[in-house]
Order: C-alpha cells, then structure tokens, then sequence
C-alpha cells in the first residue's frame, strides 16, 4: 500500500479520498475547507496542515479541484516543491487542456510525472468507486497512474499523451450536452404532434434516435428508466457543471478553429437555463425552459 496526497476533498474529492483509504492507502488529506477535512478523517483518511504536507512522500499526489487556475495554483506553490522525484501527479478535475498541457510540460521540467485523468460519473460514482477515468499522460505516467485510479473507479481509459483525457472529457460532455437538448426537443415535438411520451420512447430508443441522454436518462418523468427527471430534476449531473464543460469545449474548439455550431448552441441555451436560477438543478431539466 502506497502513501497518497490527495488535494480537494470537495463533492468528489471526499468519495474518492475514501476509496483510497478503504483500499488501505496511507492518505495525506488537504482542503481549504475544516468540513472538507473532518468527513475526510472520518473517512479513515490523515488530515495534513497544507497542500505541500499533503505533497511531501507521497508516491502519488492527487488533486480534484474546481478548475484549471486552482489546479496551476497548487502544482506551482505546493506541490512541485513538495513532491518527491519518482511522485507521480494526477489531477483529476475537470480543466481546460491548455492548462493541462501546461502543468504536465512544468512537472516534466522538474523531473516529475504527470496525467491529466478527468472523470465521468458525478457523485455517486465517485462514493461508490465507479468513476470512468480518461487519462493523458505518457506510457510510463499512464502505467504508474492506473493502479490509483483503478481504486477509485470502473474504467480506467489511456486517451494518448498530456491533455488528451481533459480534450476526451470536454468532447464528450459537449456530445451529451447537444444529445440532452435534441432529446428535450423531440419528446415534447412529440407530445405537440399529440403522442404519447413513453411510446416515442419505446420506439425512438430502439431506433436511429436512440442515445444515452433518451435511453438511460429520458428527461421526462415517469418515461424510460429511473433518472432524475423522476426526482423534480434533483441529483444527477448539475447544469452548472455542464456549463462549465460546454464552456471549455468552445475555449478549445476556439484555439484549434474548429467549428461546433451544436456545441455553441448547447452553451448559450445552457448558460440561460443557469441564468434564470437553475444551475444547481439537473442538466435534463433543461426540458422545463423549452417547454415554456
Ligand atoms: P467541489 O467544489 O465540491 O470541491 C472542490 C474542493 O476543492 C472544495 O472542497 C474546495 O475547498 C477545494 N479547494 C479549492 N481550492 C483549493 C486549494 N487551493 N487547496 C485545497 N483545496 C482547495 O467540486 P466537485 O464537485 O468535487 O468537483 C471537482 C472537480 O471535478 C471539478 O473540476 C468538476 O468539474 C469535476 N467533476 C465534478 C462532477 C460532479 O458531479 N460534481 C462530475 C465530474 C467531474
């Protein structure tokens, strides 16, 4: 068993954090936050005084902050001083990739190794270890990383080199996004031309229509399998976070020049569903502002 930093004990961070306590890590835990800190040692996890307490011996330093600013922070002020040569650094938030490429190229100066490894699955998988990882890092990185990650999660995926697991992240979020609204659409499409909800579903989902945000997530209540629709849109992925997803994927979309009109689209009509007080609720619930 392996001593592990882990940085970000947050909504993620915490579950995760506990998986690899239960694993039998010896887990260095450090957040800003007492709360965060106290669930964590509650969790079986060793409360450190600092990101770089947290950094110093460990074998691996793990960090599951909000964004990439907060994750260059760290890794300059903290963690690179900090870490033992032969760490390896893994950050698991969500980050635009330049940030991404950037942090691993300044971790590879200074004779570190480094993966960007986001994930899919929100918290519940994070609690349970059920996490899917994407990771961008080096063949060796990707090796010394896996076993970490393969603690906290199902899936544990090699996307290619540095920024290729936050570029898999932000693709697919951007997919999932365009996919919720087209499903939005044509159910309630479907309801106008008088329909009745579940049978579209019974035929779209075994259809050429058919895709996860229907199959597995149909955003209307009592259609499809249980999702949060079922729920008054609570739980599940927040609209929030999807449009901070949205939001890095037109960044990156912007410095490579490729052209996303679906994703733009999904971005500015998720931007004024979080506007209108609704970021907090689940992305489905994107169907209430098109139904008005
Ligand atoms: P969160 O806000 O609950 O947790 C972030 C934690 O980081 C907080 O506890 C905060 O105190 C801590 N933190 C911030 N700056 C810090 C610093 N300098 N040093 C130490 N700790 C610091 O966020 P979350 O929901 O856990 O999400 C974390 C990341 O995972 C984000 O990048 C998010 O986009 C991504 N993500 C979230 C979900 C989800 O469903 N919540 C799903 C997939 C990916």
């Amino acid at each position: 068993m392996a001593r592990i930093g882990f940085i970000g004990l947050g909504n993620m961070g915490g579950g995760m954090a506990a998986n690899l306590a239960k694993a039998g890590h010896d887990v260095r835990a450090f957040d800003l936050s007492e709360d965060a800190l106290a669930r964590a040692k509650a969790a079986g996890c060793l409360p450190v005084e600092s990101a770089a307490a947290a950094a110093k011996g460990a074998e691996a330093v793990i960090t599951m902050l909000p964004a990439g600013k907060h994750v260059a922070q760290v890794y300059e002020d903290s963690v690179f001083g900090a870490a033992d040569t032969g760490a390896i650094l893994i950050d698991c938030s969500t980050i635009d990739v330049d940030t991404a490429r950037r942090v691993a190229d300044a971790a590879g100066a200074k004779g570190l190794l480094a993966v960007d490894a986001p994930v899919s699955g929100g918290i519940a998988a994070a609690s349970a270890g059920t996490l899917t990882f994407m990771v961008g890092g080096g063949d060796t990185a990707f090796e010394r990383a896996e076993p970490f990650l393969s603690d906290m999660g199902k899936a544990v995926i090699h996307a290619g080199g540095n920024g290729a697991g936050q570029a898999s992240k932000i693709c697919n979020n951007m997919l999932l996004g365009a996919t919720m609204i087209a499903t939005c659409e044509a159910m309630l499409l479907a309801q106008k031309l008088g329909l009745d909800p579940q049978t579209f579903y019974d035929i779209a989902s075994v259809s050429s229509g058919s895709c996860w945000s229907l199959n597995t997530y149909a955003p209307m209540p009592g259609v499809g399998p249980q999702s949060p629709a079922d729920n008054d849109y609570q739980g599940g992925f927040a609209a929030g976070l999807m449009l901070k997803d949205l939001k890095l994927a037109m960044e990156a979309a912007g410095t490579v020049h490729a052209d996303t009109p679906m994703g733009q689209r999904a971005a500015e009509l998720y931007a004024k569903f979080a506007d209108e007080g609704n970021a907090g609720m689940d992305f489905s619930g994107i169907i209430k502002m098109l139904e008005r």
